[in-house]
């Protein structure tokens, strides 16, 4: 089916094109333009190639602020960085272990994003046979599992159903390994082929312990020789950069409306990345994405009706603190921002907009996207969506839109090594920019129907539908509920 469909939109292709007579509207146009030649793959070959992995707080991560403004320079379109608090400092330096006992190996392992760092020299514990983390496994664990750690056995992650199980079962492990008086969490690698990632710790910059992800096949490894009777020990060596709070940089360009400069239109994707790889599907690609709507409408000389805001956000892998950030500092100008769109899932087909539990978004988003018909179908999806740049959005009452992908090659390669240039379907990316322009000029010129939603409407958005479980799971719920993030009461 998937690849069907996939096949469908890229024969749509000349029919999109051919359907661009002269005199067509602006929206047409554009998406003309953006299916044009445009330096959309340049754009993501310097982000990863050249700057790399650059998770926020690195240098990395400050030359890619620095190039977005001169992206946006470039463009023609007026850019400024915008600064936001992080609220603490978390770095790898290095990550190195060695398993002993009765038989030695090195194995390769990452450690989790606010792991707590080990002592100089490392840290050494019994390494125990955790089994997938459950209360019996805890249960027959019982006092050993106090001061050592605990290796967890994962499932295979296969696609984005297995992720997403994945996060949603770390917060209740790490809680019984806590209560169990652990030395440190030991994650067994969920893709194969010694292939390491980042998952943040569920507490978030609360948690105080060493946490790891081991490669697959070595903790498989340490798994059938624990089993098998031996007794083992793991060193783990974790070298931080953390730290408290410090100054970030989204950077948001602008093209004034010419008819309701106050009403806004924002589309967004984040700028950082984790570092093992380089951030080319986590989501360099559609941060070239909204660099390049910007380019075309500014290219073609457009003006839309209300103005439109092209944001790049930071710290959204530590807990999207940018987009949190930017409606902070515009807090006066959220009844204003009519929707805004993030772009986060990689490079597979956009297949509709998650609209936040927002049916009524739907005749205006279909009305959008009339232009790339050819590249539809779309379906869209009014369960609420946690884990991307929408949140802060959403709790404030904000129309909010995300990009509903095919999940195409993200999941396997997410936060991982292997996220890297050559993963990216630079075709589909193309078709996804396309779709992305037409949205975002069809919302910037239409009338619309819906309003920003009151604390009592976000209430029970967040009550009847599954964003409370998906909140409490990502650690957003308590902040929500003490009034820190989202609408005020
Ligand atoms: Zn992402």
């Amino acid at each position: 089916m998937r690849t069907l469909s996939v096949r469908t939109a890229l024969a749509a292709l000349p029919l999109v094109l051919a359907a661009v007579p002269s005199g067509a509207g602006d929206a047409e146009r554009l998406v003309a333009a953006i299916l044009g030649e445009t330096p959309l793959a340049d754009d993501l070959l310097s982000l990863t190639d050249v700057i790399g992995g650059r998770p926020t707080g690195s240098d990395a991560n400050l030359a890619s602020v620095e190039w977005g403004l001169a992206r946006f320079e470039a463009a023609g379109v007026s850019a400024r960085k915008e600064a936001f608090t992080m609220p603490a400092r978390w770095l790898e330096r290095s990550a190195r272990a060695r398993v002993h006992g009765s038989v030695r190996f090195s194995p390769q392992v990452a450690a989790m994003p606010y792991s707590a760092a080990t002592p100089p020299g490392g840290l050494t514990a019994p390494l125990l046979d955790g089994g997938t983390g459950s209360g019996p496994d805890f249960g027959r664990l019982g006092a050993r599992a106090q001061g050592a750690f605990v290796l967890v056995e994962t499932a295979e992650l296969v696609d984005l159903a297995t992720l997403f199980r994945e996060y949603g079962e770390a917060a209740a492990i790490e809680r019984r390994a806590f209560a169990a008086g652990v030395a440190g969490v030991v994650y067994m690698a969920s893709r194969p082929h010694n292939l390491l990632y980042r998952h943040n710790a569920s507490l978030g910059p609360r948690n105080a312990h060493p946490m790891l992800i081991m490669e697959r096949e070595a903790a498989q490894r340490a798994l059938r020789l624990v089993r098998a009777g031996a007794t083992l020990e793991l060193t783990a060596e974790l070298d931080l950069e953390t730290g408290g709070p410090y100054e970030s940089w989204n950077v948001v360009g602008e093209i004034v409306g010419a008819e309701r400069p106050q009403e806004i239109v924002l589309i967004g994707a984040h700028l950082d990345s984790w570092d093992l790889g380089t951030g080319a599907l986590d989501n360099g690609c559609n941060v070239a994405l909204v660099i390049d709507v910007a380019r075309q409408i500014q290219a073609l000389g457009l003006r839309p009706r209300r103005t439109i805001r092209f944001a790049l956000w930071n710290g959204e892998e530590h807990g999207l603190f940018g987009s949190w950030g930017y409606a902070r500092t515009h807090a006066q100008e959220l009844e204003r921002h009519v929707v805004t769109a993030t772009f986060d899932i990689g490079s597979g087909r956009i297949s509709g907009f998650f609209t936040g539990g927002r049916a009524e978004l739907v005749p205006a988003v279909e009305r959008a996207l009339e232009p790339v018909a050819g590249l539809g179908p779309f379906a869209h999806v009014h369960e609420p969506i946690v884990g991307t740049d929408n949140l802060d959005f959403m709790l404030e009452g904000v129309a909010n839109l995300v990009a509903s992908q095919e999940p195409a090659n993200y999941g396997p390669n997410y936060h991982a090594r292997s996220d890297t240039f050559d993963k990216v379907d630079l075709r589909q990316l193309r078709l996804n920019a396309a779709v992305a322009a037409a949205l975002t000029w069809g919302l910037a010129q239409g009338e619309v129907t819906w309003r920003r939603q009151s604390r009592v409407e976000i209430e029970r958005l967040v009550e009847s539908t599954s964003l409370k479980d998906q909140m409490a799971s990502f650690g957003f719920l308590e902040a929500w509920r003490k009034g820190t993030r989202g609408r005020k009461p």
